[in-house]
């Protein structure tokens, strides 16, 4: 499984820096953001280093499928209100224009009653 050494969601997933855990399995974390916009606001990100979602390659597609799939179970764990009238919202910044700081992928999901922080 590609790592980087230097890469703080690496980090975040070996357990060398801190984070509130919201899911693990052996191919997927997810971790409350640091500095939330929404009242729900979480990331959810494949342990392998994949810098964003440009670089996904064909053997990725189950592994992202997965992911997408596990979005709404845990966007209802960690208390999204139930679609329609509740719902969350998810960003994959990627690249400089993208709006991307770190450089591992990463899926926000966000949610809770408005009004948001941002967005
Ligand atoms: P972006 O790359 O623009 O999608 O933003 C990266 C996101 O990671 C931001 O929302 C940060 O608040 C979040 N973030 C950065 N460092 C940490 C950390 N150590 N723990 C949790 N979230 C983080
Ligand atoms: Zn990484």
């Amino acid at each position: 499984m590609n790592h980087d050494p230097n890469c703080i969601f690496c980090k975040i997933v070996e357990g060398k820096i801190p984070s509130r855990k919201v899911y693990e399995d052996d191919e997927i974390f997810a971790f409350h953001d640091i500095n939330p916009w929404a009242p729900v606001h979480f990331l959810v990100i494949p342990k392998e280093h994949i810098t964003s979602i440009a670089h996904l390659e064909d053997r990725h597609a189950a592994l992202m499928g997965r992911i997408m799939l596990l979005i709404p179970k845990l966007a209802a764990q960690e208390g999204c209100n139930p679609y329609p009238e509740g719902g969350f919202r998810i960003v994959s910044n990627t690249g400089a224009e993208g709006g991307q700081e770190v450089q591992h992928l990463h899926i926000h999901v966000m949610g809770g009653a408005r009004p948001w922080k941002r967005g």
